[in-house]
């Protein structure tokens, strides 16, 4: 498919996507479409930033458009199924957005904020609800919802749910709804405990799987700073200052460690603010409402309150800790160079995390040029500024290690911190430190390596959004 005039959705929803400026669907979108509009149940292997989101959402808003029925209390006709707070609102903002003339209800049940309004949008019935699982069952549990009505369920990212804990609530939700229903599953990976769900949710269901989209358009230098742990502040204060023009999202692996590393900047006479999940809902959105705007320049953050961020001015990602989990580099690396812009993706490496830099040059099958900074350099790695090596030279996953290995995680340091959490309520997942080595990991295809030593990863080119959009986006 290379128009979205060819799927056959209805007038309404393709009037959205012109003004969208959507003019050729992406390959998970020519891929997942046709099967979703057919009415098949879907696996679709695919991270953020590949277009799943409305790779779900046009075929159920056609769907719906097509087939409308008085709504029935309390009872949504589709069940959308996010890991955070801030995807749940991304998700809900796409189905507006292409559903702007469909006059179709839809709301949004999260955790961290008061449960009222969600209960009096749900009394009326509901065409989508997007929800965070443990707030879903809350509500379930005070009869605030009903599942009977369930036509549609989409799981999206469904490795960080099971990452984040979820999977029982999900296995207790989905033995509620209706049989007879239409799931589509969404995953970057498809570690055995998502398989074994999809096996026992989905009937016969189609797959498509995509790795982000080689492009030119986008581009992000990468590099890593050795360092000494000790260091990594005046670091920061240094590479914010000398060489951060536009705006920065620095990521650490805890809550704590990004609440430091704020009070450091403060100290500095720079300002910056956190995210995270001890925040409050209300904090939150303060603190991103400035950053989206441009007013707020440095955003201190975790990979999970991070995820999903979607703004277009983050000329720097700046890795302060390196992340355990590999594929979360290439999340983080993700939230730069949007809308066309160049990014820049800067990571601090101290002696503890070497092990860490190895796990993610393979995942992204490319040495990155490195700069030493350290008193007291330790042997283990290659000198510095080694030469990049190119994109699947060691084939995709030759040097990839079997699915039994467990992650590294424990320097003691708090690596757990974060990443073990389970959503915004703080309950602890089971097993999420296992390689997630499943039949589908996948590596982005367009790891490559330019001329000047700067290693490049390409991204879908994102176009650029209106602002009173983007300024929506997660502040339900
Ligand atoms: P997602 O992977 O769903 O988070 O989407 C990534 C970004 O791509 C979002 O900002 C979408 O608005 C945008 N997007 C999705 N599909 C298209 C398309 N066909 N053409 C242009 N932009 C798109």
């Amino acid at each position: 498919m290379t128009s979205f005039n060819e799927f056959g959705l209805a007038e309404p929803i393709t009037r959205a996507l012109v003004q969208e400026q959507y003019t050729t669907p992406t390959p998970i979108q020519a891929d997942a479409i046709p099967l979703v509009l057919a009415g098949r149940d879907l696996i679709g292997i695919a991270q953020t930033g590949t277009g799943k989101t409305a790779a779900f959402a046009l075929p159920i808003l056609n769907r719906l458009a097509a087939n409308r029925k008085p709504l029935e209390k309390k009872s949504p006709r589709v069940l959308v199924l996010s890991p955070t707070r801030e995807l749940s609102g991304q998700i809900l903002d796409s189905f507006r957005t292409y559903g702007r003339h469909l006059r179709l209800q839809s709301a949004l049940v999260i955790g961290g904020v008061p449960m009222g309004r969600q209960v009096r949008d749900l009394m009326n019935g509901l065409d989508v609800l997007v929800a965070t699982p443990g707030r879903l069952l809350d509500l379930l549990k005070s009869n605030g919802v009903r599942f009977n009505q369930i036509e549609v369920l989409v799981l999206d990212e469904a490795d960080r749910m099971l990452d984040m804990g979820f999977i029982h609530d999900i296995r207790t939700i989905v033995a509620k709804l209706p049989k007879e229903r239409q799931t589509l599953l969404f995953s970057a990976t498809m570690p055995r405990e998502i398989a074994d769900l999809a096996a026992h949710m989905l009937r016969d269901p189609a797959r498509v799987a995509v790795t982000p989209v080689a492009s030119t358009a986008e581009r992000i230098a990468q590099r890593v700073i050795m360092t000494d742990k000790s260091a990594k502040s005046a670091l920061l204060i240094e590479v914010l200052r000398n060489e951060v023009t536009g705006q920065s999202l620095v990521f650490t692996r805890t809550k704590h460690g990004a609440d430091k590393v704020v009070k450091s900047l403060h100290h500095a006479g720079l300002s910056a603010e956190a995210i995270h999940g001890n925040k409050s809902q209300n904090q939150r959105e303060r603190v991103l409402g400035a950053f989206r705007s441009g007013k707020l320049k440095v955003l201190v953050a975790t990979d999970i309150a991070a995820r999903g961020i979607d703004v277009d001015g983050i000329s720097h990602v700046i890795n302060y800790d390196l992340p355990n989990i590999p594929e979360s580099y290439v999340h983080r690396i993700g939230r730069t160079a949007r809308a066309g812009a160049d990014g820049i993706a800067i990571s601090f490496c101290d002696n503890e995390e070497v092990a860490f830099l190895r796990d993610i040059e393979k995942l992204i099958q490319m040495k990155l040029p490195q700069t030493e900074r350290r008193t007291a350099p330790r042997n283990d790695m290659p000198a510095a500024h080694h030469r990049p090596q190119h994109a699947g030279r060691n084939g995709r996953n030759g040097n990839r290690r079997n699915g039994q290995q467990q992650r590294r995680g424990g320097n003691g340091s708090g690596h757990h911190g974060q990443s073990q959490r389970r959503g915004e309520h703080g309950h602890h997942g089971k097993g999420q430190q296992q390689r997630r080595d499943g039949e589908s990991r996948h590596t982005p295809s367009a790891a490559q390596s330019s001329p000047d030593n700067i290693a490049t990863v390409a991204f879908m080119k994102r176009p650029h959004r209106p602002a009173n959009i983007r300024a929506d986006r997660g502040a339900r």
